[in-house]
C-alpha cells in the first residue's frame, strides 16, 4: 500500500459547447475559471479549468469541449456522479438557484447520512452538491455568496459491474473501506485533502458506458510533488499496471493508467500550480498555450469559440 495519494486533484470531462460550458460553471455554479488553455494533445480544442481562487488541487473541474460532440451514454466502466461540497443547510438556496437558471435533472437524496442536491450539467453530466462541514474558502461572485459557495470536490463515483478489483486498487492507493449503503461502498484516504472520498457503485446488470459529451474522461489524484509521483509510478509498475511516462502539463506533472474497471486514472502533482504563467488576480482570462503550441496562437485565437460576449 502506498501513502502518497492525497485525494482528488482534478476531474476532467467532455463537453459539446465551450461557451455554454463556461457559462454553466462560472455563472450557475459560481466557480472561477482558473485557466483557459488548449488540449495539449489536440490543440484546436480548449482545455478549461474551473475551481477556487487559486485552482487548489481537489477543487478543479476541467473540460475538453469538442464542438458538437455527441452525448455519451451512461453505464459501467466510467465515473458516474461527481460531488462538490456545500455548507450544511444550504441545499434550499441551491435548489432555488437551480430553478432560476432552469438546471436539469434536479432532485434530492441522502447518502451516508449527508443531504445531496443532484443535478445535471449542460451535456447531461451528473453532479451532486453534498452538505458538509467543510472550511475551505469558496470562490464567490455571480450571485454566489461565501455562505453558500462550493468548497471543492467531496467525491466521485465509479460505476462498475463488480467493485472487487477497483476496491483493491483504491486500497493499494491508500484508501480505506468505509460503510456500504445499498450498492455503494465508500472509500476515504486518511490524511488526504478535503476531496478524499471515492464511492464505488456496483451495477451488475448495466451495460458499458459510451464516452461522449457529458462523460468524465479521467479522474486525477493528487500527490505533493514529482518525487512522490515517481514513487507512485514505480509502485504501480511493480503491481503490473501499464503507466505512462511523466508528462509535463505546465500546471502539474501527470502520469496515467487504466484501472481494471475501465476508468482512466491520472496521478498529478500539486506543483507548480495555475499561477505559474499568470497572476492569481487574472487567472483564466488570457488564452495560455504550452510552448510547443505557441506557434499556433494566431490560428487558434481565430478558430476557438469566444467564451464571453
Ligand atoms: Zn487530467
Amino acid at each position: 500500500m502506498i501513502k502518497q495519494i492525497k485525494g482528488l486533484h482534478h476531474v476532467t470531462s467532455l463537453a459539446s459547447d465551450a461557451r455554454e460550458n463556461n457559462a454553466f460553471f462560472t455563472n450557475v455554479l459560481g466557480l472561477r475559471r482558473v485557466k483557459k488553455t488548449v488540449n495539449f494533445d489536440a490543440p484546436d480544442v480548449y482545455h478549461l479549468y474551473y475551481g477556487d481562487e487559486a485552482g487548489t488541487p481537489g477543487t478543479v473541474m476541467t473540460y475538453f469541449p469538442f464542438p458538437n460532440a455527441r452525448r455519451g451514454s451512461k453505464g459501467i466502466g466510467e465515473v458516474g456522479r461527481t460531488a462538490f461540497s456545500i455548507p450544511t443547510g444550504t441545499s434550499q438556496a441551491w435548489l432555488d438557484r437551480f430553478a432560476t437558471f432552469g438546471v436539469a435533472g434536479v432532485s434530492q437524496d441522502i447518502r451516508f447520512g449527508q443531504k445531496r442536491v443532484l443535478f445535471d450539467g449542460p451535456d447531461g453530466d451528473q453532479f451532486a452538491l453534498v452538505e458538509s462541514d467543510d472550511d475551505r474558502t469558496p470562490w464567490t461572485g455571480n450571485g454566489v455568496s461565501a455562505e453558500i459557495g462550493i468548497r471543492g470536490f467531496q467525491s466521485a463515483d465509479m460505476r462498475l459491474k463488480n467493485a472487487g478489483a477497483s476496491a483493491e486498487l483504491l486500497q493499494f492507493m491508500g484508501y480505506e473501506k468505509q460503510e456500504t449503503e445499498n450498492n455503494v461502498t465508500r472509500f476515504i484516504v486518511p490524511g488526504g485533502n478535503d476531496a478524499n472520498t471515492i464511492d464505488l457503485e456496483e451495477l451488475p446488470s448495466a451495460g458499458f458506458a459510451a464516452q461522449g459529451a457529458g462523460s468524465v474522461h479521467h479522474l486525477a489524484f493528487a500527490v505533493e510533488n514529482r518525487a512522490r509521483q515517481l514513487e507512485v509510478r514505480e509502485a504501480l509498475l511493480d503491481t503490473g499496471y501499464q503507466v505512462t511516462p511523466v508528462i509535463d502539463r505546465d500546471y502539474f506533472y501527470a502520469i496515467y493508467f487504466r484501472t481494471p474497471g475501465g476508468v482512466l486514472f491520472e496521478v498529478a502533482t500539486n506543483e507548480p500550480g495555475f499561477d505559474r504563467d499568470e497572476d492569481t488576480a487574472h487567472l483564466g482570462e488570457a488564452l495560455k498555450l504550452p510552448s510547443q503550441h505557441e506557434h499556433l496562437r494566431a490560428r487558434l485565437e481565430g478558430y476557438l469559440q469566444p467564451l464571453e460576449g
